[in-house]
């Protein structure tokens, strides 16, 4: 059976994750399981890296990922697009928002069209479209 993470840093996940549903205008996943796994992933990863990496993607080398924000939850996508890989931060049907989304970016071709019912809140990276972008292709992750 896989090591368990600390308490304090699951802990320090829920709460989070708490908070920034409320801050961006998203709720966790209605599937049972998901809200859970995906805090132990991050859990995990603050106990092993000091940092909540997001634990739903594959890196080369998660120490070196770690120097980049990108994928520090809440990640570039949550906060540029509002957009979570990993359905921890959804709508009230469960699905990721997608309306900010490039067209061709994987979340609309999986999911199509998912529109934003809390516009107003969310989004702190708004302007930084274009340099994530760049980066997408520039350092694939
Ligand atoms: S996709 Fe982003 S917001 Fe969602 S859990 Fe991973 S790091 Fe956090």
């Amino acid at each position: 059976m896989p090591e368990m993470p600390s308490e304090q840093s699951i802990r320090k996940m829920r709460v989070f994750v708490e908070k920034y549903c409320e801050k961006s205008g998203t709720t966790v996943s209605p599937v049972e399981g998901v809200t859970e796994q995906v805090i132990l992933g991050l859990a995990k990863n603050v106990d092993e890296l000091g940092r909540p990496l997001c634990p739903c993607r594959f890196y080369p080398d998660k120490k070196e990922e770690v120097t980049h924000r990108t994928w520090i939850c809440a990640c570039d996508d949550m906060q540029i697009y509002k957009y979570c890989h990993c359905l921890l931060f959804v709508n009230k049907d469960g699905l990721p928002i997608t309306e900010y989304l490039p067209e061709n970016h994987e979340g609309r071709k999986i999911y199509g069209l998912v529109k934003d019912e809390i516009p107003e809140k969310g989004r702190a990276l708004r302007d930084k479209g274009q340099e994530r972008e760049e980066e997408r292709i520039s350092r694939p992750s």
